[in-house]
């Protein structure tokens, strides 16, 4: 069965605005924002150039049988994907790891500001790309 795409359903939309102007000043750009359906186990996914310019994220509401993820978490998930929309901004392309340096330190920044979990998901992708480095 899939699920009925909303594209930017308003509780997306001023989560996403009030983050993007609390931790970027509101400088991330216009972006469509819509809740899944997502590809196997992702949660959310963002495309920086989305597909008509505009970049895009979607975030998955909930697990399949075990209910809705809790605003905490679908908040946690959004700010992630704000960091790819930064990263991408910063020059951090598509050709670049997903997690890449860039996107590491955008979400190093949110962890002073009261996003302790962003620090610890930081260094695990940095660990990740340490591993990769040839
Ligand atoms: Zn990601």
């Amino acid at each position: 069965m899939i699920e009925q795409v909303e594209s930017n359903p308003k509780e997306l939309v001023e989560l996403f605005d009030a983050l993007n102007q609390e931790f970027w000043d509101s400088r991330l750009p216009d972006t469509t924002l819509s809740w899944g359906p997502l590809n196997g186990s992702q949660k959310a996914a963002s495309d920086p150039m989305g597909s008509c310019g505009k970049p895009e994220i979607r975030i998955l509401p909930r697990y399949k049988e075990k209910g809705y993820f809790s605003h905490g978490f679908v908040r946690e998930l959004m700010l992630h994907e704000m960091c790819h929309i930064a990263a991408f901004q910063r020059g951090e392309t598509a050709a670049h790891p997903q997690h890449g340096p860039v996107f590491c330190r955008e979400l190093e920044k949110l962890a002073p500001r009261g996003e302790k979990w962003a620090k610890n998901e930081a260094m695990v992708y940095k660990d990740l790309l340490a591993i990769q480095q040839p």
